[in-house]
């Protein structure tokens, strides 16, 4: 059953459109890939899902339901669960404190958050701010499943970390599609590991969708085309 569908979406900033034309959909415990070159419009479209810039034109339907007009917060509410580009934990609280600030009742709670991310139970009583930059994002991760959500958003992930912690990140989100089948809308700028996990995916450039497909059909002149440097 499709939980998100995002049709034909513009967004602005100020007086200035960075969405014309985008489309995606996303089926329950479905991974969908949403890429593009830098500055096309991932995080914007990210941003307009998730209900912090506003949908210009098209609809955004979530569990069937106009997402278009309701705050960011009941949009989290609703079931989106979004790890924003950046991580931003709240470095001031302790490890677990951001978890429990961000908990919902549902299947993650603390003990599953500990399991996936032993690392992270490990420095529960420490500050946020004495994390390495990969134990901040498996708390932002962290944080996200605490609201128990029916989609997680994950914008750059594994952006900035060493080749080691990536790769932890990604076993991460390889379980959670696994073994929990949340739906997850992955933005990364590795191709070889989105092959591995997306289901679809979406190319967009300028703002508008250019491609869209099932991820095993993304041949090597499309990646050229829409994706090369
Ligand atoms: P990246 O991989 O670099 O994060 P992206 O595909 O996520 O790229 P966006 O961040 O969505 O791209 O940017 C899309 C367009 O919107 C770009 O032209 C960018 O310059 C513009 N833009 C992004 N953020 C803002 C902002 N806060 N104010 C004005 N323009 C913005």
């Amino acid at each position: 059953m499709t939980l998100l569908s995002v049709r034909h979406i513009g967004a602005f900033y100020g007086a200035s459109q960075a969405l014309f034309d985008v489309s995606l959909e996303i089926a329950e415990g479905e991974v969908l890939a949403l890429m593009g070159r830098n500055g096309m419009g991932k995080t914007t479209t990210v941003k307009t899902i998730c209900r912090l810039l506003p949908v210009s034109a098209g609809t955004v339907l979530f569990d069937g339901q106009d997402l278009a007009r309701l705050p960011a917060y009941k949009a989290a509410r609703m079931g989106l669960g979004l790890v924003p580009e950046g991580r931003r934990c709240f470095t001031n609280l302790t490890v677990a404190e951001n978890l429990i600030a961000a908990a919902r009742p549902g299947h993650w709670d603390m003990d599953r958050i500990a399991a996936l991310f032993p690392q992270l139970a490990d420095r529960h009583d420490q500050s946020a701010a004495s994390l390495s930059g990969g134990e901040q994002q498996m708390l932002a991760i962290g944080r996200a499943l605490m609201t128990n959500p029916r989609l997680l958003i994950l914008d750059e992930a594994t952006e900035g970390l060493a080749p080691v912690v990536r790769q932890e990140i990604w076993a991460a989100i390889a379980t959670l599609k696994r073994d929990a089948g949340l739906a997850i809308l992955l933005v990364d700028k590795s191709l070889r590991e989105l092959s591995a996990i997306a289901d679809r995916a979406v190319i967009v450039q300028r703002g508008k969708t250019v491609w869209s497909d099932a991820m095993a059909n993304l041949t090597e002149d499309i990646t050229n085309r829409y994706l090369g440097v």
